[in-house]
């Protein structure tokens, strides 16, 4: 989005605008999101161009539904990207492509997961979580009830939930992550910290992700065609020559 709005506009790698636009889309909270917008409103068109992309694709405080910590608007974008050689390729020879880019990346995967020793994945969630734990050490709760806390955040204060799964600063409920005010709060409460993290985090769900072996298609020589298939594929040819005759 960042890009298109650049290319759109012509503006420079340093234009405040794209500095605005960046601070709005990581902004988590509707009001924090509203201040960065307003600037970028001294502009109309920027303004109407991001408003009519629809601010759920490109901003974390407008998304209907959780992204955990991942931004992307276009699936199909990310991957054009990577095929962008095999694009001009004939059909067949594209989906070779595509396998072999599988395959890399199953095996890959799978590589790191079973070195991974931690129980979130180390750069979807583990480091993350680690920085918040430390800095949760430097605040305060305040017990509302059994289930609600009050977390002195500097001259800030949020409210958590915990039944909710909420935190009033919004990252928990939107990267199913826990922040570092429900950090302090289990903490405070001798939870474990882990157990509030999704299971889409954990080293277990990345292995099971990636359990799969996908194999590359051999020779046609090779293939075992199935005889309802080929049977299948006899009384198509007879067809087609029928309908030529
Ligand atoms: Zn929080």
């Amino acid at each position: 989005m960042k890009g298109n709005m650049k290319h759109t506009f012509k503006l420079e790698k340093r234009d405040k605008l794209l500095l605005y636009f960046e601070q709005a889309a990581k902004s988590y909270g509707i009001s924090k999101f509203d201040h960065h917008f307003c600037k970028i409103k001294g502009n109309d068109e920027v303004a109407q161009y991001l408003e009519s992309a629809g601010l759920h694709k490109w901003s974390k405080a407008h998304i209907d539904g959780c992204r955990y910590n991942v931004m992307t608007t276009n699936i199909a974008e990310s991957i054009n990207s990577v095929l962008w050689f095999a694009r001009m390729l004939p059909v067949v020879h594209l989906i070779d492509e595509i396998i072999n880019l599988l395959v890399k990346w199953f095996s890959k995967s799978r590589d790191f997961a079973l070195k991974c020793t931690s129980t979130l994945c180390p750069d979807f969630g583990e480091k993350k979580l680690r920085r918040r734990l430390e800095c949760a050490s430097r605040m305060n709760v305040v017990k509302l009830n059994h289930v609600e806390y009050n977390v002195v955040d500097g001259d800030m204060d949020c409210h958590v939930h915990l039944t909710n799964n909420t935190c009033s600063r919004r990252n928990f409920q939107l990267e199913q992550l826990p922040c570092k005010h429900v950090d302090v709060v289990c903490r405070f409460l001798k939870l474990y910290v882990y157990s509030m993290a999704s299971r889409y985090y954990t080293r277990n769900t990345w292995l099971n992700a990636y359990s799969y072996t996908i194999n590359p298609v051999q020779p046609q020589e090779l293939w075992v065609i199935p005889e309802d298939v080929t049977s299948t594929k006899s009384e198509k040819d007879d067809q087609k020559k029928m309908t030529v005759l």
